[in-house]
């Protein structure tokens, strides 16, 4: 099977956008759902959201940020490039129905998944405010992709170089917005921040987690979370999740296990020279 990569696109520094072959998952993909991409022989299985797919062209795309050393080396990997493996899809499928009105907020590099949740939110006949959230305006991006699916966009920073400084307008905007749902994919404190805004409005917030995984199966155990006091798999029961019910400050924890190895080994591996091809 060949996962060949048809395009690559940078959205902002160390982010970037692949189109890649994969028939068998674009034919069962659907919007929250994940693959795991293994680069090549020897490498780590990386979870990663689905951003985008069509079963007509037999596509899924994915974005990354490089934050360590197989995303760092999956950035290395141009147009044309095979990666060894596209497994899925995973996880469940987002609950896309006709909610009303529904508060969609993505942060760094998962608002490029994001917006596949909004275009199916739109087509299901609801009313969509995005919400861009960003470190810096040199993080913004997709923002035409968003104000052609989005009822209404607003940008926040957290310097407040681009739109909004910070998350704190989100409550204006939700003590005034009447939103039946909220949906929030980000760094897992943004999703904290963004439930806690929504909790006394008893608006429903689902929340796409990220738990450090292995398989993505079932079978390793390594991606449990806790939710409403109930141990989960982010796996099998997710990726997705009610954000009033999570225990995010135990995720927190656990997503920091094994920094001081990722650490070492993003190192070891600039050191060695950073390519994709072997070093001797
Ligand atoms: C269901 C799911 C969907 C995800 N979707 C996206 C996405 O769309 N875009 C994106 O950029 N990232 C996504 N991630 C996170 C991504 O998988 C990690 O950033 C990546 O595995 C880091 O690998 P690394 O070697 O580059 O970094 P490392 O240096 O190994 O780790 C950096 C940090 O990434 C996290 N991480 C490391 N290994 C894993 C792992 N196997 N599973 C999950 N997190 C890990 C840890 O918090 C760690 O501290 C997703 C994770 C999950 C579980």
């Amino acid at each position: 099977m060949s996962y060949r990569i048809l395009s690559k696109r940078q959205l902002a520094y160390k982010m970037k956008l692949f189109e890649v072959e994969a028939p068998d998952v674009a034919s069962k993909a659907r919007p929250g759902q994940f693959i795991i991409v293994i680069s090549r022989e020897g490498r780590e299985r990386v979870p990663l959201t689905i951003c985008d797919y069509s079963a007509e062209r037999g596509t899924v795309s994915f974005a990354f940020h490089e934050v360590g050393k197989s995303t760092k080396e999956l950035g290395t990997f141009e147009e044309g490039d095979r990666l060894l493996s596209v497994t899925g899809p995973l996880g469940n499928a987002s609950v896309i129905a006709r909610f009303g009105k529904v508060l969609c907020v993505g942060g760094s590099i998962m608002t490029a998944p994001l917006l596949l949740q909004v275009k199916a939110l739109k087509a299901a006949g609801n009313q969509v405010t995005t919400v861009m959230g960003c470190r810096t305006e040199e993080f913004l991006f997709m923002r035409e992709e968003a104000e052609a699916i989005s009822d209404e966009v607003y940008v926040a920073s957290d310097d407040g170089s681009v739109g909004e400084k910070g998350l704190d307008f989100l409550n204006e905007l939700v003590s005034g917005g009447h939103y039946s749902r909220c949906v929030a994919m980000g760094p897992v404190v943004m999703m904290k921040a963004v439930s806690e805004i929504t909790r006394p409005f008893n608006i429903p917030t689902i929340v796409s987690l990220t738990p450090v995984m292995i398989d993505g199966m079932g079978m390793c155990g390594v991606c449990r979370v806790t939710v409403g006091g109930r141990m989960m798999y982010g796996c099998l029961d997710g990726p997705e999740f009610d954000g009033h019910q999570t225990d995010f400050e135990e995720l927190i924890k656990r997503q920091r296990v094994m920094l001081p190895e990722e650490r070492l080994s993003s190192l070891l591996w600039e050191k060695s020279g950073g390519c994709k091809c072997e070093k001797g």
